[in-house]
């Protein structure tokens, strides 16, 4: 996960995605007496400004003034007064709108880059474990303190000034210009980005309030396995165990593999994670040790005598609905082609619209090499496959070596996340980097302990930091947190590289999340590696494919079941939290159904559900499985090559779109077919 997306989201409210269109009829402003600039107004700027300028600038003048007509409101002044601004306002030669382009964009790294070093500190105490969260805490970390910078940039012109001189250019212009845009022109288009919109500062803030709230409820959500039962009462798992849901009880189920007792463990992790879908789980059980459960039985017990307890009341599926709300109340100030979240989120911040996304996804999970890879399975784990068999663990190198000799080891290594952070500049030699460029990056990573599972969180300033958050217990990080800590560095030395190794600094970034996910997993693949515990190399290359492809096939069902579920709130925008979750179970059964049933051989599971991010990070998920597929081609294309070389070249490429961005990283565009190809390979290699 990484942690910038917060920001990312409030970047978008705040800028990219929400234009105003001028032909709108209805909306919010109307309904205020806010003033649409009329046509004639904006044809006679337009013939004015042509006549100063020349008409070979007719075509970026055009697009600009009625850019900025579009955002104009009463407020800003009369029609006389926009004339006059876009006259005055609008630069002519390409030396002085350099000039200005640079002006800018330094300004701007001024104002992100502080306003986001404000949302990191605000939020330092619900984000690290540093002690009980006050509810004063809760009020800061909830607050965002650049909800009103919009509203300001407007009110004193520079929004104004900016959208004038720098035009937005659509996915679709993008595209098509995609190949001629020197390095320079794609930066000025990513000024074109900034403001397209004016959300108000209320709805603005309204989002971060629930979603943070949303946030809060996902990282204090443990369950103490010590405590959990299995149907006949006993208890399996260390009395200590505390687990948040549901990463670390997905990956405490994938550690199971090959381990005694493993699926009897793994199917007490599994009707855990079903109670919580259900919401069956009785409120009791939920971050408390005080108690025992048995959830196939769903019964509590209190030294050893039953107890009554109350099912959790659907908050769940209360945190989703507050999103979507907060959400759907932004889409009235947005133009016809991003008028929903879905709209946004896809053709405006993924920059690949979600009927591709659905139908690459779709494509995948309906492919014959998932019955053949599923039988390979089933002959390793030498039994039926079981629902939870989505996360089976099996093709990763590690799979054999005990869980507690890693963990003694990690614990060893990285008794504080201080040790981690001294740490740093080992871990990137070993991965090929020189030792000044280690030594940079790291000099721009701080290691801080997490309270939730941990995420990486990137600076927007050359002169910030970024922060690497993991989960450090009392007695040392065990494995798993170290695993978890790996992949955030990954994202770390993403947001270092593509913030300091850029051309300039409007091409920070990467295309859209997918590519930072990309490299996080391509460093946490390479996490027994970094510990000096290379197993055998044999046929390593062939495991790592199905790896891939197995994860691809369960990520890319919980995200098609996340736009699915997306989809039916817009459908039903009424609904509330208990229809929501009959929904959403309903629809994790019918996606089940659909391509899991006859793999694994039963119907009707809803286990596709559990996804946190679901509730907490609105459709984030699809990056994920772009990132399966990232990271596979962008694998297959390094093998051989140096590692530490490719990841700079690459992503000093900048914020191109992504097609783009990957054709000149690999040579070809985002496909699932370089992982059919490698996973039809490697099922002959293991027939
Ligand atoms: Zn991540």
């Amino acid at each position: 996960m990484k942690k910038s997306i917060i920001l990312f989201i409030f970047v978008l409210v705040c800028s990219l995605l929400f234009h105003h269109c001028s032909g709108k009829e209805e909306g919010q402003d109307q309904q205020k007496g806010v003033m649409t600039m009329e046509e004639p107004v904006i044809v006679k700027t337009i013939s004015t400004l042509v006549k100063k300028s020349g008409e070979e600038k007719r075509a970026r003048i055009e697009k600009s003034v009625r850019q900025v007509a579009a955002l104009w409101q009463a407020s800003d002044g009369s029609n006389s007064e926009f004339e006059t601004f876009c006259t005055r306002s609008f630069i002519e030669t390409e030396d002085e709108r350099h000039l200005g382009f640079e002006k800018l964009s330094g300004y701007f790294e001024i104002l992100n880059g502080n306003f986001n070093k404000i949302s990191v500190d605000l939020q330092r105490t619900l984000h690290l474990d540093i002690g009980v969260i006050h509810p004063v805490d809760q009020l800061f970390g909830s607050y965002n303190p650049g909800a009103h910078l919009d509203d300001d940039l407007f009110r004193n012109k520079i929004a104004f000034i900016t959208a004038l001189n720098f035009p937005f250019y659509s996915l679709q212009e993008k595209m098509k210009s995609a190949a001629q845009w020197s390095g320079k022109e794609w930066a000025y288009a990513r000024m074109g980005d900034i403001f397209l919109s004016r959300i108000p500062a209320e709805r603005q803030q309204k989002f971060t309030e629930v979603n943070t709230g949303a946030d809060i409820y996902i990282s204090e959500y443990n369950i103490f396995m010590g405590h959990v039962l299995n149907g006949k009462n006993e208890k399996l798992f260390p009395e200590n165990m505390k687990l948040l849901v549901h990463w670390n009880l997905r990956d405490e189920l994938k550690s199971n593999y090959g381990t005694e007792k493993g699926p009897e463990k793994q199917r007490i992790i599994a009707k855990v994670m079903e109670r919580v879908i259900s919401q069956e789980i009785p409120q009791i059980v939920i971050n408390n040790d005080k108690v025992e459960w048995n959830p196939f039985q769903n019964k509590v017990y209190k030294e050893g005598k039953e107890i009554e307890f109350h099912p959790e009341p659907d908050t769940r599926y209360a945190h989703l609905l507050k999103n979507f709300k907060a959400l759907k109340d932004i889409d009235s100030y947005c133009p016809a082609g991003m008028d929903t979240y879905i709209k946004r989120k896809f053709d405006g911040e993924m920059e690949i619209s979600q009927p591709e996304v659905e139908e690459l996804f779709t494509r995948f999970l309906s492919s014959p090499y998932i019955k053949k890879v599923a039988g390979l399975i089933k002959k390793r784990v030498n039994r039926d496959l079981e629902p939870f068999d989505i996360w089976y663990d099996g093709f990763k190198a590690r799979s054999g070596i005990p869980e507690e000799k890693l963990n003694k080891i990690t614990r060893q290594k990285y008794p504080t996340a201080a040790a981690m952070e001294k740490d740093l500049p080992v871990i990137l030699m070993k991965l090929g980097f020189s030792k000044e460029k280690a030594a940079f990056i790291t000099s721009r990573v701080a290691v801080e302990p997490a309270r939730g599972s941990g995420h990486a969180w990137g600076a927007e300033m050359r002169a910030g930091k970024a922060y690497l958050r993991t989960r450090v217990p009392a007695d040392g990080m065990n494995y798993k947190g170290y695993n978890i800590a790996i992949h955030e560095f990954g994202h770390n030395v993403e947001q270092t590289i593509t913030l300091h190794d850029v051309d300039y600094y409007m091409m920070r970034g990467v295309p859209n999340t997918a590519f930072t996910e990309a490299l996080a997993y391509i460093f946490q693949d390479r996490d027994l590696e970094l510990l000096g515990l290379q197993e055998s190399s044999l046929g390593k290359e062939y495991l790592d494919t199905l790896d891939t492809f197995w994860s691809a096939y369960e990520g890319m069902g919980v995200s098609l079941l996340d736009m699915q579920v997306w989809k039916w709130l817009y459908a039903n925008p009424e609904a509330d939290t208990h229809q929501l979750k009959e929904a959403v179970i309903a629809l994790a059964k019918e996606t089940w159904n659909k391509y899991y049933a006859d793999i694994f051989d039963v119907r009707d599971q809803t286990l596709l559900a559990i996804y946190s991010h679901m509730i907490s990070y609105p459709l984030y998920l699809s990056a994920y499985s772009y990132g399966d597929l990232i990271k596979f081609q962008i694998k297959q294309y390094v093998r051989g090559k140096d590692l530490a070389a490719e990841i700079e070249r690459m992503f000093s490429q900048g914020r191109l779109i992504p097609q783009l961005w990957m054709k000149n990283a690999v040579g070809i565009e985002i496909s699932t077919e370089p992982l059919f190809q490698a996973t039809e390979e490697a099922l002959n290699h293991f027939k």
